[in-house]
């Protein structure tokens, strides 16, 4: 058995977020009660063990929730405001462990160290933006048709939110859900990704001394772990919303099963992105919008470019362009910051990259540049691929699905409209963008007959979003709204209130119903 990493001073990491005895498999986080088998967590980065973390066994899933239950109701009876209030103190915990947690995912999940750190930070910026939201949970209120009457609407807090996230944004998709579903005045109880448990048991530890400092009840913040409980969650009627982040495909099973027990869900599943690069376009901003989307995280976060559509008058000089810098690109040790494309997160991934390769060739496509597994020394976890290029038709069954992993698909067009339709022409519908200097094609790209994705980008990628704005995609992309703008109210009940101060009982509509 492989013994705890000592790579790139990560057990210094690991040590400052309190995971000391974790390669025995006892140390299990805030409010986790873990008693069954061991998964073992590898880095993608050099292919050692990192630790191995127990799994939750049924009866752990039952501690885990009862706690949560007795924890909301303490929970929802503190003003939202000083929820708001203990949140803020948590993204001041966050703030002093950003670096090793920073560390601790880029070297867990591979993305660069620059990614980790980003993602932390995504974490503190939630969190603000979640203490401003606790004084502003705001109801409307109506004119009511009846005399001396009073109507409004309030959100009351829904009770136990699910949380179960992707491999490849450990971190910060949970806080974008707990930091919201708090100042709501939930409670939750998170099921990380098993390829990246690790990180999962870090945050638990920092959220835990904020609550302990606040004699508050740790069921607050629960923690389940291994895929026995993914269907403990989906099935449990005490979860009224569960907030599912990762493939289409499970994201399907998880809707279907949650909506058959009348639970809600909030589903961020596949993307399939696409930049048209119009012939008004600045190529140098194309350049950085393109190959960053395309490699950055080596093609795994949900708004990776997975195709360029280019106006035919500029695609030689694209593709030419493109070449040149993907022939640059260096690919190596993510917490390295000379390099530009990191690991996938294992074997599997890896294959599922090459099939796609051969997949996309079979149907006609033509390889450009890349393709195929590096070898050689610092290679050694055989999961760093060379980024490709595929010139490639849009209805080939294998653009038109997900490839988690650096390829770009490219095509071209010769109007707006034909481009506007090649990037709708997809099953998702997460997020988009037009390169172009032409007032009227942007406009018409954010119009109505535009994208019908859920982010529309100008003059920006496709990859990566902030925190402000409402996060989420159509169609296959599973509908669902996290983060900024008004994503909290999936978080809560809606209750409309009609009270009469009169002496009368007028029913609604006129009706008499004299007695
Ligand atoms: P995945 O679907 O394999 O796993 C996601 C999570 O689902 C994991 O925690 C997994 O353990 C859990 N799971 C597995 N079976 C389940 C079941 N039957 N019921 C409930 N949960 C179950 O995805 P992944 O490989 O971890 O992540 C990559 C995918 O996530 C990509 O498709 C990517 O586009 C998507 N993603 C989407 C967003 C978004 O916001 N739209 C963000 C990040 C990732």
């Amino acid at each position: 058995m492989a013994t705890l990493t000592d790579t790139f001073g990560v057990q210094k990491a690991l040590t400052q977020l309190g995971i000391t005895a974790i390669n025995d498999g006892t140390s299990t986080g805030l409010n986790s009660f873990a008693n069954g088998e061991l998964i073992s967590s590898y880095s993608p980065v050099d292919g050692s063990l990192i630790a191995q973390v127990k799994t939750s066994t049924p009866d752990d899933y039952q501690t885990v929730m009862a706690k949560a239950e007795e924890a909301f109701k303490v929970w929802r009876l503190v003003p939202a405001p000083k929820r708001g209030d203990i949140v803020r103190q948590m993204a001041e915990e966050l703030r002093k462990f950003k670096e090793p947690l920073g560390q601790l995912v880029s070297f867990e999940m591979g993305k660069s160290l620059q990614e980790g750190l980003g993602e932390v930070q995504e974490m503190i910026d939630i969190c603000d933006f979640a203490v401003g939201l606790s004084r502003q949970l705001y109801g409307l209120t109506m004119h009511s048709e009846r005399p001396l009457h009073r109507m409004y609407e309030q959100w009351h807090p829904l009770g136990i939110v699910g949380i179960i996230s992707a491999f490849n944004f450990p971190v910060a998709v949970w806080s974008w859900n707990s930091m919201l579903a708090l100042v709501c005045g939930d409670v939750y109880v998170w099921k990380p990704s098993s390829k990246a448990p690790i990180c999962a048991i870090a945050c638990q530890n920092i959220i835990k001394t904020v609550l302990e400092r606040n004699n508050l009840p740790e069921g607050i913040s629960g923690l389940v772990t291994g895929e026995a409980c993914n269907e403990l969650l989906n099935n449990d009627k005490r979860i009224p919303l569960v907030s599912f982040t990762g493939s289409t495909r499970v994201g399907r099973h998880v809707s279907k099963t949650v909506a058959e027990r009348f639970g809600k869900t909030i589903l961020e599943l596949g993307g399939n992105n696409a930049i048209i690069v119009s012939e008004h376009s600045d190529i140098s901003m194309v350049l950085v919008g393109a190959v960053f989307g395309a490699v950055g995280t080596a093609g795994q976060r949900c708004t990776s470019t997975r195709r360029l559509i280019i106006h035919e008058s500029v695609y030689d000089k694209t593709v030419a362009v493109l070449k040149s810098a993907y022939a640059q690109l260096k690919i190596g040790n993510p917490l390295d910051s000379n390099n530009h494309v990191g690991p996938l997160i294992d074997k599997m991934a890896v294959e599922s990259f090459l099939n796609a390769i051969e997949k996309a060739k079979a149907e006609g496509g033509t390889v450009v540049t890349g393709g195929g597994v590096v070898q050689g020394e610092g290679y050694e976890s055989g999961c760093y691929v060379n980024p490709c290029i595929i010139e490639a038709e849009n209805h080939y069954t294998v653009v038109q699905e997900e490839t988690f992993a650096p390829i770009l698909y490219l095509m071209k067009y010769s109007t707006i409209e034909e481009a506007i339709a090649l990037q709708n022409g997809v099953p998702q519908g997460l997020s988009s963008s037009i390169f172009t200097n032409s007032m009227r094609e942007m406009e018409l790209f954010l119009s109505q007959s535009g994208s019908d994705c859920g982010i529309a980008n100008v003059n920006i990628g496709t990859s990566g979003a902030e925190i402000g704005g409402a996060f989420g995609g159509e169609k296959e992309t599973g509908g669902g709204r996290e983060s900024g703008s008004d994503a909290w109210r999936a978080y809560m009940r809606r209750q409309t209130n009609t009270i009469n101060y009169g002496t009368q009982l007028p029913l609604a509509q006129g009706i008499r119903f004299d007695l």
